[in-house]
């Protein structure tokens, strides 16, 4: 085995990628920041076609036997409750999996895991940061620091799946452009049960509102709910117990506070590199682009990177390609991070928290029309479930 790709970050993005290449016999090195794998409550949702590229190493049945199959998805009004339902089961015959999975990203990235630390010729480094990177013609190599101190690593290839504040973007001064929102989101989990207050909610809710638009997302064990926050907040009030409290009571008055297990508050972004690929080195998942969490687009938009990526590094290091197959990968993805995952998860940010009384009116009429018209509904799902995407990135040479 001559072969060696150097992965540098050990999310879902870093971890497909290394099982693919590792199941390839191509010999792989993932290096982590963190010395443990993190609980990371981030994703939650699996669209149809990540479930299909999963299924490939049996990671999908896994990953359904944990989480939950959400058959419908629905869009609400906070005042007026359901405005329209999808019914994913429209997608049969499009997808091996036409539903939503709830699931948390974590366990994916613990499945990974476990897969990976099978081959002997697969390594994950925990607790190793990557700080440089540089390259020739014939390979590349990064400077990692670990706990025995400042290591140097070479390998044929870098895959930069280090989220979104990339050292090897940064390291190779590749431009992350678009912009950051002023307001940050907060999601806060409870335990308590609000599908017994609001009639017929689904797993994956988005609730718009000209004040407080929310989205309320079942897990198997909790409710996830977002909510952004105003800009002139600052972190310390949104994270209080009276402040969180004042958000959920105002979705749902209960009379005894809310208990809580998780808050977290996130940056938001809307960002995608200017180069995906320079020479040896290529950009997946958050470190090639960024977008917000409304539509569940990141982790799965990146895992669809991963599969493309590595697949396309087999066949160059396994089966002798040209490496000129990588500035397909480029040409695919960024086409698909800039046309469908950024402008989808922008408008769908901007429709949930639309204040102008008839323009929302006006787009829950078009939510309405679409969802009781089976065929414009199918059309709307495969938008919403990511298969035109894929589409889209195979009809590019
Ligand atoms: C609130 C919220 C909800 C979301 N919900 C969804 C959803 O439902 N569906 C969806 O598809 N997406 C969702 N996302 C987005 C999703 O979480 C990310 O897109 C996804 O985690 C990206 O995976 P990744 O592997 O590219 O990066 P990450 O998961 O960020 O992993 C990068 C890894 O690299 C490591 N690292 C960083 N720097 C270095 C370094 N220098 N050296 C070594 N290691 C390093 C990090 O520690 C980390 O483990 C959500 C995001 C947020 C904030």
């Amino acid at each position: 085995m001559s072969s060696h790709v150097l992965i540098a970050g050990a999310g879902p993005v870093g971890l497909v990628s290394a099982l693919t290449l590792a199941t390839a016999g191509i010999a792989v090195t993932v290096f982590e920041r963190n010395t443990t794998a993190p609980e990371d409550l981030r994703a939650s949702t699996f669209h149809p076609p990540t479930l299909d590229m999963l299924a490939r190493f049996g990671l999908t049945e896994e990953l359904v036997s944990q989480g939950l199959v959400a058959r419908y998805t629905q869009q609400r009004d906070r005042k007026e409750g359901l405005v329209a339902e999808f019914d994913m089961a429209l997608l049969e015959g499009e997808t091996k999996h036409p539903f939503r999975l709830q699931c948390e990203q974590w366990k994916l990235n613990k499945l990974l895991i476990d897969r990976i630390a099978k081959f002997p010729h697969a390594k994950i480094m925990l607790g190793a940061e990557l700080q440089t990177v540089s390259q020739d013609d014939s390979h590349v190599e990064v400077t990692v620091k670990t706990p025995d101190g400042i290591e140097t690593f070479s390998g044929d290839y870098l895959i930069g799946a280090d989220g979104a504040w990339s050292a090897v973007r940064q390291s190779l001064g590749i431009e992350f452009e678009g912009f950051t929102y002023p307001e940050r989101f907060l999601v806060v989990s409870t335990d308590f049960e609000f599908a017994e207050h609001f009639p017929k909610l689904s797993y994956v809710n988005y609730v718009s509102d000209p004040q407080e638009w929310c989205v309320l997302l079942r897990v198997p064990t909790l409710w996830r709910v977002l909510f952004p926050t105003r800009p002139e907040e600052s972190d310390e009030e949104v994270m209080t117990d009276e402040s969180i409290q004042a958000r959920l009571q105002n979705l749902l008055p209960k009379g005894s506070p809310y208990p809580t297990v998780h808050r977290t508050l996130y940056k938001v972004h809307q960002r995608v590199a200017k180069e995906f690929r320079r020479g040896r080195v290529i950009l997946a998942g958050d470190a090639a682009h960024i977008n917000n969490p409304l539509g569940g687009m990141g982790m799965n938009g990146g895992v669809q990177d991963a599969f493309n990526l590595s697949d396309k590094l087999v066949e160059i290091l396994v089966s002798g390609a040209s490496p000129a197959l990588l500035d397909r990968y480029e040409r695919q993805r960024r086409a698909v991070a800039i046309e469908y995952i950024n402008a989808n998860t922008a408008r769908n940010k901007k429709t949930i928290e639309e204040r102008d009384p008839e323009a929302r009116r006006k787009t829950q009429d078009e939510l309405r029309a679409i969802a009781a018209d089976p065929a414009a509904a199918k059309d709307y799902l495969r938008k919403t479930s990511m298969i035109d995407a894929l589409e889209r990135a195979e009809s590019i040479t």
